[in-house]
């Protein structure tokens, strides 16, 4: 049959959802310059179908703006479709920045991180995902076999990332039936949150040549294993030289990196808005399950809202490895936005010269009595997407980490989204987004 090759320029929605609208390969050139159009409004999308009352209406217009950095092209070889996207920008039809675009919200929150405090921020996002076409049994986790019975799934996946220019650091069958993970190194903050809208939608990509599905959804049943995604980050200077570690430090926590930290903790029941958006993410938070939901610095501590991550191997390279874990996110979460505000948060810590939280080790928030909580200014974090939602609205500061508009925006679609699941059982929670991501 004849074919024509399809380019499409896309966006990470507020719900991390990606869309765009697609041209001719041909026209690439010209489209690389002139972008493609797009409407205000489709930022008003929810996950679910829906569209959230819009400030904009029917009116107006803006460009998908692409970023040549972004390119995807992922031809599998079995005469399906080539996977060719360009990640992008929305700008008004002028070119300068819109200022509801959460791409531009963490460019602007990496930039005044480095005007104001010469840092620039590293991350990488840790995926977990149920992949459908594996063939599970009980006992699976981190199984040799599990690798096996899924088939060509990973080997697929792992070419198709190389083929974006991807680098895989692991990928590992996790606990859950079906669960896997991978990981790639960090980057700086723009090329990190690329890749993590990138690997998914490639897991994706390769799922669906193999005629299966992937999601990344933070709970697949009520009673299941919750599918995270951990947001490693450290701090380094614009040369490239890493400041997080200070070893005559307790803890090996950097002086900046503590306040940096302090920041985070400080602001963290209002970033869940952002991180952990909807009323499926919290399904995933709740208590011993791994994920992280109190407010606290848990050093080696898997429970903690942030991990201080070990280091392997000889000290020297500590420095260059030493990064922390923010573990009360997932992937109903735009990364873009996820970033930014934990960039915000961090920055207006550093503004403060915080002093560096106290880590808790090897004892849980959960079992300290609230007087010794409330000493380290360890809080539970929300147990509910309203009450992250409350919580950002709740805390002046963190509602300015972005611009007005986009926050506006941003509560507006994520409130009436959960209007729509208000009445659904965690059954239909998990099935329903089990489907969307
Ligand atoms: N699956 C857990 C989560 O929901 C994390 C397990 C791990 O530490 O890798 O975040
Ligand atoms: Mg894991």
């Amino acid at each position: 049959m004849i074919r024509e090759p399809l380019t499409l320029f896309c966006y990470a929605d507020l719900s991390g959802q990606v869309r765009g609208k697609g041209f001719p390969t041909r026209l690439l050139d010209k489209r690389l310059k002139a972008g493609i159009g797009w409407t205000p409004t489709n930022l008003m999308f929810t996950a679910l179908g829906t569209i959230a009352s819009s400030p904009w209406g029917p009116h107006g217009d803006l460009t998908l703006m692409p970023d040549p950095a972004t390119r995807v092209e992922v031809d599998f070889e079995d005469g399906s479709p080539a996977e060719r996207f360009f990640l992008c920008d929305l700008t008004e039809t002028d070119g300068t920045p819109w200022d509801c675009c959460p791409r531009t919200a963490l460019k602007i929150a990496a930039k005044d991180l480095l005007r104001e405090t010469g840092i620039v921020l590293r991350a990488t996002f840790e995926h977990e995902f149920v992949y459908s076409g594996a063939e599970t049994r009980a006992g699976d986790m981190y199984g040799l076999g599990a690798v096996r019975r899924h088939g060509v799934f990973g080997e697929v996946f792992i070419a198709a990332l190389q083929a974006a220019g991807l680098d895989v650091e692991s990928y590992l069958p996790e606990f859950g039936p079906g669960q896997f993970e991978v990981t790639l190194p960090p980057a700086e903050a723009l090329a990190a949150c690329d890749q993590a809208v990138t690997v998914k939608e490639l897991a994706r990509a390769t799922a669906h040549r193999l005629g299966h599905r992937v999601t990344f959804a933070p709970r697949v049943a009520p009673d299941g294993l919750g599918s995270g995604v951990h947001i490693h980050f450290s701090l380094w200077t614009e040369a490239g030289e890493p400041i997080s570690f200070d070893p005559d430090r307790p803890f090996g926590v950097s002086e900046r990196a503590g306040s940096f930290l302090a920041g985070v903790l400080r602001h963290m029941p209002a970033l869940c808005a952002f991180t952990a958006p909807t009323a499926v993410s919290y399904l995933r938070l709740v208590p011993n399950t791994w994920t992280g939901v109190w407010s606290n610095l848990g050093y080696h501590d898997r429970e903690a809202g942030i991990r201080i991550c070990p280091v392997f191997g000889a000290s020297r390279k500590a420095a260059r490895q030493f990064n922390f874990e923010f573990r009360a996110a997932d992937a109903t979460a735009n990364p873009y936005l996820q970033l930014a505000a934990i960039i915000r948060a961090g920055l207006a810590g550093l503004r403060d010269g915080a002093p560096t939280p106290e880590p808790t080790t090897g004892i849980d928030p959960g079992v300290m009595d609230e007087a010794e909580r409330a000493a380290r200014g360890i809080r539970r974090l929300p147990s509910s997407a309203g009450a992250a939602l409350d919580a950002l609205e709740a805390d002046a500061a963190a509602s300015a980490f972005l611009s007005p508009a986009l926050t506006q925006a941003y509560l507006a679609n994520k409130r009436s989204e959960l209007e729509l699941t208000r009445a659904w059982s965690p059954e239909e929670l998990c099935a329903r987004y089990a489907e969307v991501y």
